[in-house]
């Protein structure tokens, strides 16, 4: 199998509510659809969600990227051959993992087309049958966030994700609210998204939290900071995620010679794809780190892409995936079972692609031949 055209789709994804984490707010989520062409007549999709904040990226630049650096060297080359395809990309640009994803995730759709069979057979078969969904609830009053938390444990949800980061004494005023309203029962995760920025911030937001009873806390600190990191688990009882500060097997490396976290969140934008992120599961695996698979707010493309790593992993115990709840409108049918998601046995991906949704969404688009 032969690639004879890539298709590139700048294109803004409507959300329901504006997204509003630490370091932005976001009213829509742009992103880049690629379509691969194959001479077997067979055709693969594919996404990059670029976030400046985490890895540099752009939405324009991995446009860019795509269209002047990866694209051309690709056609011809065959899209089963995953790991010469990541090499000739590494080959032509250092990093630029969202942009790197976008092709991975389309070559795994067209390798499981090819033989019929969902990408999570690919990559060491289903493990799990069913994930449970976290609600994700966005910065805000602590009223209002606790108001979020009981409507939808109304619906069934069992876990929430707090997205925090502003003052620590807010934060955990909205910690306690939302505790005190849902109850022991109800597993809470905190994301600081860098927020608290060093340690001393965050070991006096520790003691606070200790009998508040959540999960684990996500990046508190600077992303790069695998120190400080390292330090706070000595001074917590409470596990600590790494999201941020891990991007490729370098970081992952130095996260496990230091000891810096008990899990990570893995996402295939900061890694470029399906494939290295299998590779980071493994490395995680070797260290006992468990693994979450979360997501930069993708449509059904990409979440169903991490979905498939997810599901053929003993070592990911948990997903953050929820970009197509997010949407009004989404280029791919990704079913949840609120508050599960299971995945069929379609091959690829196992989502169908709207291609008028994906023109009426496009922003700009190019194709290389
Ligand atoms: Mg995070």
């Amino acid at each position: 199998m032969r690639i004879t055209a890539i298709h590139i789709y700048a294109i803004r994804l409507p959300l329901r509510v504006p997204f509003v984490v630490s370091y932005h707010s976001y009213n829509d989520m742009p992103s880049i659809i690629v379509k691969i062409e194959t001479d077997e007549g067979l055709v693969g999709y594919g996404e990059g969600v670029a976030d400046e904040h985490v890895t540099g990226e752009t939405w324009e630049g991995t446009f860019a990227i795509l269209k002047h650096t990866l694209a051309p060297r690709l056609i011809g080359t065959n899209p089963l051959h995953i790991e010469a395809l990541h090499e000739r990309m590494d080959g032509a640009i250092y990093g630029a993992p969202t942009a790197k994803a976008a092709i991975d995730i389309a070559c795994f759709d067209l390798m499981g087309k090819k033989l019929g069979q969902p990408i999570y057979q690919l990559i060491g078969g289903r493990f799990h049958d069913a994930f449970p969904i976290t609600h994700v609830l966005s910065i805000g009053n602590p009223n209002e966030m606790a108001e979020e938390a009981m409507s939808v444990i109304t619906e069934g949800y069992r876990s929430l994700k707090m997205k925090v980061g502003t003052h620590i004494n807010e934060d955990i005023a909205r910690i306690q609210a939302i505790r005190e309203r849902v109850g022991d029962d109800i597993s809470i995760r905190v994301d600081v998204n860098q927020g608290w920025k060093n340690s001393a911030t965050t070991v006096k937001a520790l003691h606070a939290l200790e009998i508040l009873g959540i999960d684990w806390l996500e990046q508190p600190v600077i992303a790069d900071d695998i120190d400080a990191m390292a330090y706070i688990r000595t001074k917590t009882n409470i596990p600590l995620m790494i999201d941020e500060g891990l991007k490729n097997m370098r970081d992952m490396r130095e996260i496990i010679q230091k000891r810096a976290a008990d899990k990570v969140n893995i996402k295939l934008m900061k890694c470029g794809g399906i494939y290295p992120a299998v590779k980071l599961v493994h490395q995680a695996e070797l260290a006992g780190i468990e693994c979450q698979i979360g997501s930069m707010v993708e449509s059904s493309i990409a979440s169903a892409a991490g979905f498939h790593v997810a599901f053929a992993k003993k070592i990911i115990t948990s997903v953050e995936l929820t970009g197509p709840l997010k949407f009004t409108k989404d280029v791919g049918n990704l079913r949840y079972e609120l508050p599960y998601i299971r995945l069929t046995d379609k091959p690829g991906l196992g989502i169908d692609v709207n291609e008028q949704t994906l023109l009426e969404l496009t922003a700009f688009s190019d194709v290389i031949r």
